[in-house]
């Protein structure tokens, strides 16, 4: 008897067991069920944020489940309360819901538009999809980020110097700025000239060489300027007395043996086709290759060496007679009619068939070979931004990347690219834009408007404890002279 009446009570057990053991899955399974339809939006910042300021880029993506998004939601929350940067809602769009699965907000964060106090702060981002859970759960922040507000643009502090322009020529400042900075330099115009380190004596001051670009408005002003990570920006004018310059007049007569022989051997040499009569054929390549040729040399000039490689002043070609100057205004003749017109961007310097070239001044060679109009041409680089362009050579005698001395011969003259006879077309250029070479050659101007720059003094040292410290007075100062 007790044998059997354990058998049963054992065998009741064992299906209580087996009862509970399925009971224990099933709700295990529910669980996860569960777990997984709650599962909300998850968020990530394409690009890491730690400062918002007046300008910071911010990309912000949510992915959600199947049933796709319903709200996504940017704030910024500050110690005195929360602003909403960006909300999107997505509508319900067939059975599932929105279907949007994923969705990125490119926007750019002003704070203080927004009236953000700076200091410490909280990015949070807020998403809900279309899931049935999501009745249950509502709305979920799906991403925290701890922030810095900083609204303070950089220190500038421009040293005080007489500054001088001349359309088309060139000059140089110094200036000191906020350890905050990314980018600082020389804006005039559309043209920026960036900021070197290390050429003036303080560890946070700048030295730009900048120019009044020949085809700038004589109302525009130099100004230096500085950014921070944060897109924080200020801009100090500094004084400078800018003179106007008229430039010559010149008159080029195309005839056909240049339209029927050198356009075309110049179109082969770039791998452009001719167009349908010469003329259009010549203006392919007065115009569209002009052009081409400039960016060309824009882009080989871009990397300049963060210091002057210069050895004195510049030496203009010895025994060469001056053909064309710089920034003369030509017209371009054939038959009587006038087909077009251009600025002439250099010297053109002549003296015997190739002639000897010599290097205008010590430098790195950047560049040797073709430059569409400019034919064989050599670009040498002389730090700050500056280099010089050895155009239209029969041979050049240098390779990229080395080491030149002022004089020494790097090719020969010739008539390669748009060239009517045997000439050297030399330039000089600053950020790639072409100066005046005039004032180059000049040691006097040389001494007094770029090297004696080098040298400014600096500002007033002040007192370590005395309030406000020194970038709240250039602060101050940049927004008097800014006014
Ligand atoms: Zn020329």
């Amino acid at each position: 008897m007790r044998e059997p009446s354990f058998g049963r009570r054992a065998a009741g057990l064992g299906r209580r067991l087996l009862l509970l053991a399925i009971l224990a899955v099933l709700a295990a399974a529910g669980a996860i069920t569960l777990r997984g339809g709650f599962t909300a939006p998850v968020a990530r910042l394409e690009a890491p944020v730690a400062v918002v300021g007046r300008a910071t880029a911010l990309a912000v993506t949510v992915d959600s489940g199947r049933s796709g998004l319903r709200t996504f939601r940017v704030e910024l929350q500050g110690a005195k309360g929360s602003t909403v940067l960006a909300e999107e809602e997505f509508p319900r769009d067939g059975m599932l819901g929105s279907g949007v699965s994923s969705r990125t907000i490119e926007k750019v964060l002003d704070a203080r538009s927004a009236g953000i106090e700076e200091g410490p702060a909280t990015l949070v981002v807020h998403a809900r999809d279309w899931s049935p859970a999501a009745s249950l759960r509502g709305e979920t922040v799906v991403l925290e980020q701890p922030v810095r507000v900083d609204l303070t643009p950089p220190a500038i502090d421009v040293l005080p110097a007489q500054h001088y322009l001349t359309r088309g020529g060139s000059e140089a400042v110094a200036w000191i700025v906020g350890e905050d900075t990314v980018r600082t330099g020389v804006e005039i115009g559309s043209y920026f000239f960036p900021g070197d380190a290390g050429v003036i004596a303080d560890p946070n001051g700048r030295f730009a060489i900048f120019a009044m670009p020949q085809d700038l408005d004589m109302s525009a002003r130099p100004k230096v300027i500085a950014e921070d990570a944060a897109g924080n920006r200020r801009e100090v004018p500094f004084p400078v007395s800018v003179k106007d310059k008229t430039f010559p007049a010149e008159e080029i007569r195309i005839d056909d043996q240049f339209l029927t022989v050198k356009v075309p051997e110049i179109l082969a040499a770039n791998g452009l086709a001719p167009a349908a009569d010469p003329v259009q054929s010549y203006l392919l390549v007065n115009r569209d290759l002009r052009r081409k040729s400039e960016e060309r040399i824009a882009e080989i000039t871009r990397d300049s060496e963060p210091r002057t490689l210069i050895d004195g002043a510049f030496r203009q070609q010895p025994g060469s007679q001056v053909g064309s100057r710089f920034a003369e205004r030509r017209t371009y003749r054939y038959n009587g009619n006038v087909i077009d017109t251009q600025v002439h961007l250099g010297y053109d310097l002549a003296s015997v068939k190739q002639a000897p070239v010599n290097a205008s001044n010590a430098g790195k060679v950047a560049f040797v070979g073709n430059i569409g109009i400019y034919g064989t041409a050599v670009v040498i680089d002389h730090g700050l931004g500056l280099s010089s362009l050895y155009a239209h050579l029969s041979s050049a005698s240098v390779t990229e990347g080395q080491e030149v001395t002022k004089g020494q011969e790097i090719g020969r003259t010739g008539d390669t690219g748009l060239a009517g006879g045997d000439h050297l077309h030399f330039s000089i250029l600053l950020r790639g834009h072409h100066v005046d070479p005039v004032e180059w050659w000049d040691p006097k101007w040389l001494q007094n408007r770029i090297v004696a720059q080098m040298s400014a003094p600096a500002p007033t040292p002040q007192p370590a404890a005395a309030p406000p410290p020194a970038p709240a007075a250039s602060a101050d100062r940049a927004a008097a002279q800014a006014g």
